[in-house]
């Protein structure tokens, strides 16, 4: 079987591709055909993640890629070739999250992160055990790789909340895992693998671990797709980091990759913002749509 577009994966990206491209012959396969809004986990004691069922997607296990060739071979529909692929196929939160759950059994506890690429999340999980009433402790660097604006209004933010600085951590939130076959992928400037082959979302090398930031790229990519992709994508990492006791400050930055714009917004209609967004993505199954403005 031949297609034009071939998304592989339909997460927090693959979805944003497809709902972004106008062709006629494009085909989203996933093992699932659930949206997993990974994002409702926070709301949920770690315990239900938001599923949405997706009747777009062709239910499969991708097997092997050859990149070189455009071509895939999965499990039930064998090889499928492609004049574009792209690859979303995320990469493995299961021991991170299972390692959350455990540090919930604990009532006085320091916790840091593997990878500063998810330190978001440790950031983000110590104010929500501080919620729970926990006395919690953070080791790291305050997202220092968003520049030193951030890093202070975190750590301020922090100190504002009790949550006191470690001088080592009890536990260590595990990175995510890629695809054993692929591995993490490095990309170009376009988000371009090799010649009509992308890769988006988690599963690129060496960038943050980030649902926004993944939608972003699957709107770009799948905007860029409809006439060929020729313009660069402009990285930025945006995150609402909520406090849980009515506050919550905006990240905006893109000094990860080597730009010098910060902007860190507190206030308590950034909380407000942040349930917001919980809902209207689960309504609109994941399609990122005037959040793109943002
Ligand atoms: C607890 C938690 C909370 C989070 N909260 C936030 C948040 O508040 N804000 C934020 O921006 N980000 C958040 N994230 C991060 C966000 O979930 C990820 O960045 C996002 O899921 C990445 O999207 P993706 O499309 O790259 O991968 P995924 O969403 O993981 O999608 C990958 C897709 O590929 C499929 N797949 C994988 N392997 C195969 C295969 N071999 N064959 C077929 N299909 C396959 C999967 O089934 C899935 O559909 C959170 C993550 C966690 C763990």
């Amino acid at each position: 079987m031949d297609v034009e577009v071939l998304i592989l994966g339909s997460g927090y990206s693959g979805v944003n591709v497809y709902y972004n491209i106008r062709k006629k012959g494009k085909l989203i396969i996933s093992d699932s055909n659930e949206f997993k809004f990974y994002t409702s986990l926070w709301r949920n004691n770690l315990d239900t993640i938001d599923k949405i069922y997706l009747d777009f997607v062709k239910t499969d296990s991708i097997k092997d890629i050859d990149i070189k060739a455009r071509c895939i071979k999965s499990a039930k529909l064998g090889e499928i070739c492609a004049e574009n692929i792209i690859i979303a196929l995320g990469c493995d939160k299961s021991k991170l999250i299972a390692t959350m759950r455990d540090i919930l059994k604990y009532n006085n506890v320091s916790i840091t992160v593997e990878d500063p690429l998810i330190e978001y999340l440790g950031l983000q999980f110590a104010f929500y055990l501080k919620r729970l009433g926990k006395d919690v402790k953070y080791y790291g660097n305050y997202l220092s790789m968003l520049g030193d604006k951030v890093s202070q209004s975190v750590q301020a933010l922090m100190e504002k909340y009790n949550i006191r600085s470690a001088e080592r951590a009890d536990i260590v939130i595990p990175s995510c895992e890629p695809p054993q076959s692929l591995g993490f992928l490095k990309v170009n400037e376009r988000l371009e693998l090799a010649k009509g082959v992308y890769a988006i979302g988690d599963i690129i090398y060496g960038w943050p671990k980030l649902g926004e930031l993944a939608m972003r790229e699957g709107v770009f990519l799948g905007k860029g797709i409809n006439k060929g992709v020729t313009k660069k994508f402009n990285p930025i990492f945006i995150y609402i980091l909520d406090t849980g006791f009515g506050d919550a400050i905006h990240i905006r930055s893109d000094v990860f990759w080597g730009g010098t714009f910060q902007s860190v917004k507190r206030s308590r209609i950034r909380s407000f913002m942040k349930r917001f967004i919980e809902h209207y993505y689960v309504f609109r199954k994941g399609n990122m749509g005037f959040l793109y403005y943002l």
